[in-house]
């Protein structure tokens, strides 16, 4: 038989073309894609449940005899009937229903239904019921498997989807479907074999447990994300091994352009900062290429750790390039580095997207030429750019750079041939757990101290209706000398209007504060115009800025000490907490206002509270994962970095250890089922597999 994976879902009865692509959207485009395509969850109709065993929230089967039917008033009308079985009664609501339904469902009927019971106005309630009506005596028959729930898209419908499940299912056989954890590997770890794991799976015996299927810590669950994380793992060790296996320019550990460095810097560095400095000097010093991620919460100081790896590559004669995602952090970094190396005799050229003409072609130049120190956005990983030397790139806020990026760094180096040591720098705190998993091709470095004369910035929750108020409050603080900012978050996706939205709280806040000089900066302003703002802000020329949350990343201005955000329950965490790093990086006590519009949700209540309880990036990291899921905190989805098919970092976490074991163990004993598993889980994403 051919293997499932080869053969086209066009194959299954019933599916066309049109059918084939719908598919195609769910990412279903062979029978072993419909094979891993796994229930998001279970229902129970195998048994009926006798109605007074039924606890409030529990989906069930159940059978009655209808005792009364009667349509309410109450706030909307409604049809309710009362249904008994001996062991209770419960009632049957329905807001939309016809008179030939109410028909139906005189008193005596004999009813079975199915559908959740929920404590409503007149006891246990099921609204809105899937329900027949028996007759005869013969007892209709229940289902004898549970009955599973899967992802659609649209025009696709469960029924649908099972009936192909099954078709694909009656041809999973070991050739089709082959295993590729080896017996002793299964063994070792504990499981099952690949096609019992998804056969149970989508047809899970009426004596599952439900309860474990939920959770996802089912044997069956446990198999395939194993095997989707052993994978993940695989791919992460390959593309390490085929980076490190190529040659890097050797930078022995500097002295001179350091020293002179931190005798005009104004501070001391703190010791998180030494050691972080003395982990990159010595990956620098070797002759393959550095991979280091530098974890640190903002204002950790991160710009110093990288000017210090730059000057190590500085002082060996070498080019440094330095990337940011946005320009305006990339510029702020381009001021900074110059600020702190022309007094070095250092120079630093500029390069961005924005830049055109002949200023572009004289930044290219300068480049090619041997411009010590580059600055810029992602623009300097376009393939006209030319380094002449270069040997150290450090990408800042690294949760925007896609690995293809990072691979095609390589061809940069000098002569094509030496590949640039690479120093990534993040402030989003990725919870160990993941950190393993998520950047397993790198290795880490952890800043945890933060300078010192810090106090942790107070945040407060403060429901909309009380604005003026707050408006008040930025009054007082300006009046102070001090700086304010006032955030305005993303609208329905729409930068467009999140930019109108920021325009109009600018031309309110304008009036109801005629004494302060209040700007704006907002994604649809030119880089000039941007860039200008910002400096008058960073002068203190400007008292408030009205902002979106362009200034989210890196933005360093110490004199702002309030910042006021509104609709805070749009924004994740973590990047909450990115924005709230703005302030409380002067000597002041700063106040972080998170302006929100209830009623909040139970999720967004509790979400603002962690804001509101800590100042700690890794606890909220934990926290955000938690609640969000790890894809969408990492803002991986661009680059596909985590997602998973079956498994959950967060609830598979306690997999990970015996993960790396295991593909430790199949590199060495199986290297041929390595690709094979990479072709299976990474068909979409084969950045991996392939370097
Ligand atoms: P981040 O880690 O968020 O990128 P920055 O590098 O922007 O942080 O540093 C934040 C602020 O702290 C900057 O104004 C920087 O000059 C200052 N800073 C960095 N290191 C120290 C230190 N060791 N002592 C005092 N201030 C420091
Ligand atoms: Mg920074």
């Amino acid at each position: 038989m051919t293997e499932l994976s080869k053969v086209s879902v066009t194959a299954l009865k019933g599916v066309g073309e049109a059918m084939a692509e719908k598919l195609a959207k769910v990412g279903l485009e062979n029978l072993q894609d419909v094979l891993f395509h796994l229930p998001l969850r279970y229902q129970d109709r195998t048994r009926v449940v006798p109605i007074g065993a039924l606890r409030p929230g529990q989906d069930a089967v159940i059978e009655g005899v209808v005792s009364g039917v009667d349509v309410v008033m109450g706030k909307r009308r409604s049809l309710l009937v009362r249904l008994g079985d001996g062991s209770g009664v419960l009632s049957l609501r329905f807001y939309h229903f016809s008179t030939a339904q109410k028909d139906g469902m005189k008193r005596g009927t004999h009813l079975r239904c199915y559908g959740e019971a929920r404590p409503g106005a007149s006891g246990l309630e099921i609204y809105h019921p899937e329900y027949r009506a028996l007759t005869g005596d013969e007892p209709a028959p229940v289902e004898q498997t549970l009955t599973p729930i899967y992802p659609l898209t649209e025009g696709l419908t469960q029924q649908r989807l099972r009936q192909l499940c099954q078709q694909s299912l009656a041809m999973l056989g070991p050739r089709s479907l082959p295993d590729w954890l080896p017996h002793e590997l299964a063994r070792d770890y504990q499981l099952a074999p690949l096609n019992e794991a998804i056969h149970y799976l989508h047809n899970p015996p009426a004596d599952a447990d439900v309860d474990e299927l939920a959770l996802g810590h089912h044997w069956a669950q446990h198999r395939l994300a194993f095997e989707e994380l052993l994978t993940h793992q695989l791919s992460q060790q390959r593309l390490r091994e085929s980076l490190r296996a190529q040659r890097a320019p050797l930078l022995p550990i500097a002295s001179r352009l350091p020293a002179q460095y931190l005798a005009n810097l104004g501070f001391a560095p703190t010791g998180a900062q030494q050691r972080v400095g003395k982990e990159i000097a010595y990956d620098l010093s070797q002759p393959e290429p550095m991979l280091r991620l530098v974890q640190g919460d903002v204002g950790a100081g991160k710009t110093v750790v990288a000017a210090l790896a730059a000057l190590q590559a500085l002082e060996a004669g070498y080019q440094v390039a330095l990337m940011a995602p946005t320009e305006i952090l990339a510029e702020q970094h381009f001021i900074t580095f110059k600020r702190w190396l022309e007094p070095l005799g250092i120079d630093v050229a500029w390069l961005a997207g924005k830049l055109k003409g002949k200023a572009r072609a004289a930044a290219l130049e300068q480049i090619a030429g041997g411009t010590p120190m580059v600055v810029g956005t992602h623009a300097l990983f376009q393939d006209e750019v030319k380094f002449q030397r270069l040997a150290l790139v450090i990408i800042d806020e690294q949760h925007r750079f896609g690995v293809q990026q990072r691979l095609a760094l390589r061809q940069k180096g000098v002569g094509g041939q030496l590949c640039p040591h690479q120093l990534i720098m993040t402030a989003t705190p990725i919870p160990r757990t993941l950190a393993m998993s998520a950047y397993a091709d790198l290795d880490t470095s952890i800043l945890d101290e933060l300078p010192p004369g810090r106090t942790p910035v107070n945040t407060v929750l403060v429901a909309d209706s009380r604005r003026i108020e707050v408006v008040e409050r930025v009054r007082a603080a300006c009046a102070e000398g001090r700086q304010a900012y006032w955030v305005c978050t993303l609208i329905e996706e729409s930068e467009e209007l999140t930019c109108q939205a920021a325009e109009t709280t600018f031309e309110e806040l304008t009036s109801a504060l005629g004494e302060l000089r209040v700007g704006l900066i907002h994604g649809r302003m030119k880089p000039a115009e941007k860039a200008a703002v910002m400096a008058e802000f960073k002068q203190g020329h400007l008292q408030l800025l009205v902002a979106t949350t362009v200034i989210e990343v890196g933005v360093d201005v110490p004199n702002a000490s309030l910042m006021i955000i509104e609709n805070p329950e749009r924004l994740g965490l973590a990047q909450l907490h990115q924005l709230r790093g703005r302030v409380g990086r002067g000597s002041a006590v700063s106040h972080c206002v998170l302006l929100y519009h209830p009623p909040l949700s139970q999720i967004g209540r509790e979400r603002l509270g962690i804001m509101r309880e800590t100042n700690d990036g890794f606890v909220i990291a934990e926290k955000d994962l938690a609640l969000r899921g790890p894809g969408e905190m990492l803002g991986t989805r661009q680059t596909g970095l985590l997602q998973f098919k079956v498994a959950d970092l967060m609830r598979d976490a306690d997999l990970l250890p015996a993960v790396r074991d295991a593909a430790q163990a199949l590199l060495a004993r199986w290297p041929q089922n390595v690709s094979p598993l990479l072709e299976r889980w990474l068909r979409h994403g084969q950045q991996y597999g392939q370097v």
